[in-house]
């Protein structure tokens, strides 16, 4: 019996893939629209400057790198809760646990809804293509409902509505905070409302996937709607990344939050966090928490930060709202690019137009069509938009 002939073949990342031919075209012109980080007006991913202050004084104060524990850095979690939930939330019935990222909150969130072999969790299509991974990956059952139509730009509000009134109490639903990941579509206020009330009445467990605030409508705004929900669920958990609202991508940054009923239950949900995180990695990496908590406890670097961040926000509605203007020449109902929030949209477009798009005009972006505007400068809006317009 081999090992590693027996193993599946993995299909690589076809944004790694697609990374790798962007760097390999040797065009000067070329435009990648494909990345899923943040890139300023130089096209640049630059370190916050309130990030470069936190770590000056850490450099400066940090006097060990002794181990710190699977549940993380308890002053980061507590911090982090503040900007996170408002203030009637942040109670006995709240409690977190610092993970790599957004990427192992939501992995140890599966972990503990795994727990319960008769629940589902129900994922919108399209979604982030890690979310289907990490759930498989625990054995959770996944049931899917869909989200978004790309020909109208609309997010699916009665399929959506439809599908949670069908899930079986103790089912999760997962729900992008903000800055939907690939389509950009934001949730009205009227739909948050509906969504708390189908939660409350069927007994649902919200998992929130918060990895953009600030990069939306504005940092507060961000999870308005996701406090909606929370408020009307019985129990829920919420995964935050800190990747892009901190520009920390590498430093591996998040945190995995569980309300409920009492002190007891969520002291209990995160002994299961901390169980699962020392089965995997054992404790999450110190430096990106100690760099948001530095910059979340001082006002003057928190000031520096939020700022910051609303300049990448306005950079990025600047670019949506002129790629806007110009795409919904071509088609109408791109109009609703315009009320999109966050770095994505997903355009209507075919491989082959991709293709075309990659192999005649030198314009990078996966086949699903997602692009990300922040990879796109104001002076070349123009161009990408008349090469989109000539397919639609
Ligand atoms: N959720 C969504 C929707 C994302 O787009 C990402 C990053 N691409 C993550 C979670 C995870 O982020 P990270 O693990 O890098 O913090």
């Amino acid at each position: 019996r081999t090992l590693l002939a027996a193993l599946p073949d993995q299909k690589p990342d076809p944004l790694l893939a697609l990374i790798k031919k962007f760097a390999s075209d040797d065009r000067p012109g070329k435009i990648d629209l494909g990345v899923g980080v943040y890139r300023n007006a130089e096209g640049k991913t630059p370190v916050m400057a309130a990030v470069k202050s936190a770590e000056h004084h850490l450099w400066e104060t940090q006097d060990s790198k002794s181990y710190i524990g699977p549940e993380g850095d308890p002053t980061f979690v507590s911090l982090l809760a503040q900007e996170v939930f408002c203030d009637g939330m942040v109670t006995e019935n709240l409690a977190g646990v610092q993970t790599p990222g957004g990427t192992a909150a939501l992995r140890l969130s599966a972990e503990i809804l795994a727990h319960d072999n008769d629940r589902s969790i129900w994922i919108g299509t399209p979604t982030w293509a890690n979310h289907n991974a990490i759930f498989a990956t625990v054995g959770l059952g996944i049931k899917t409902y869909r989200f978004f139509d790309p020909q109208t730009q609309a997010v699916r509000v009665d399929e959506m509505l439809s599908a949670f009134e069908s899930a079986k109490c103790g089912d999760a639903i997962l729900l992008h905070a903000s800055c939907h990941n690939p389509t950009g579509a934001a949730i009205s206020a009227e739909v948050w409302s509906a969504i708390a009330e189908i939660v409350a009445r069927k007994g649902l467990i919200p998992l929130f996937d918060n990895a953009y605030q600030g990069l939306g409508r504005g940092f507060a705004q961000d999870v308005e709607g996701m406090h909606t929900v929370l408020k009307a669920a019985d129990e829920a958990i919420v995964a935050v990344s800190c990747s892009k609202s901190f520009s920390l991508y590498r430093e591996r940054t998040g945190a995995a939050f569980v309300l409920g009923n009492s002190a007891t239950d969520v002291a209990r949900g995160v002994a299961n966090f901390a169980y699962h995180a020392r089965a995997s990695y054992s404790m999450p990496p110190a430096h990106g928490a100690a760099v948001v908590a530095t910059v979340l406890a001082d006002a003057g670097r928190r000031k520096l930060w939020i700022d910051e961040l609303a300049s990448m926000r306005s950079r990025i509605f600047e670019i949506r709202t002129e790629l806007t203007n110009r795409l919904s020449a071509y088609m109408p109902q791109l109009a609703a690019v315009a009320d999109q929030e966050g770095m994505f949209s997903l355009l209507p477009l075919t491989p082959e137009n991709i293709t075309h798009l990659r192999e005649v005009h030198g314009i990078y972006m996966p086949d699903s069509g997602r692009v990300n505007l922040a990879g796109l400068r104001i002076e070349q809006v123009d161009q990408v938009s008349r090469a989109i317009g000539q397919l639609l």
